[in-house]
């Protein structure tokens, strides 16, 4: 498991924390996330999982900090701006008071890809991971987390499946990763809680 190695060159412009107000769900959903342990910190101390925010109207988003997932409470010292990446570069800029989460980049590919979206969460789920690959969008096996051949991987299932619709897939190259996304934060959380309710009634 590699969480929390930034694999982009990032040009972090160090700033005060944005106001709680600037915020939509962010922090309520990162809580909800926190309490099923879908975003947490494993014993060696890796933390792991990440959500985000559109800034309304714009290529901007709030996501959560880098290493942060051991944090029992977020608050605004941990939530970075992301201002712009070039993917192909594998350059991101952002600004806050804690650099982005090293997943920043499969993020902003979402909201690049599909301009509705507004809320993006990746969690970490061992039994739900493994129920849901290929089942439902994967990305390949030799896409690792947070690197150039994710961002291709998910481009590549915007594009050929049925993943604009479905708003959930699975990182087959990332054990446990999961991401989910929506027209807000709520709809990423639900659809979320949806797969998580069909593994258990599937149990
Ligand atoms: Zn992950």
């Amino acid at each position: 498991m590699d969480e929390g190695y930034i694999k982009f060159q990032p040009f972090w412009t160090k700033t005060a924390a944005f106001p709680e107000s600037e915020f939509h769900d962010l922090l309520k959903y990162r809580q909800r996330c926190y309490e099923r342990k879908w975003i947490g910190v494993y014993p060696d101390g890796i933390g792991f999982g990440n959500i985000s925010e559109r800034i309304t109207d714009s290529e901007t988003f709030f996501i959560s900090g880098s290493a942060t997932g051991s944090i029992p409470i977020l608050g605004p010292k941990q939530v970075a701006k992301v201002t712009a990446v070039v993917a192909v570069d594998n350059k991101l800029w952002c600004s806050g008071p804690i650099l982005a989460s090293s997943e920043s980049m499969s993020h902003a590919v979402i909201y690049e890809q599909l301009p509705w979206v507004n809320g993006v969460i990746h969690i970490h789920h061992l039994g739900l991971w493994q129920y849901l690959l290929n089942k439902v969008p994967t990305t390949p096996a030799d896409a690792p987390y947070g690197s150039p051949e994710m961002v291709a991987g998910i481009i590549r299932l915007l594009e050929t499946t049925d993943l604009p619709t479905r708003k959930l897939f699975v990182m087959e190259g990332h054990e446990e990763g999961i991401f989910a996304f929506g027209q807000d934060l709520e709809e990423a959380f639900g659809v979320l809680e949806a797969a998580y309710h069909t593994l258990s009634s599937a149990k």
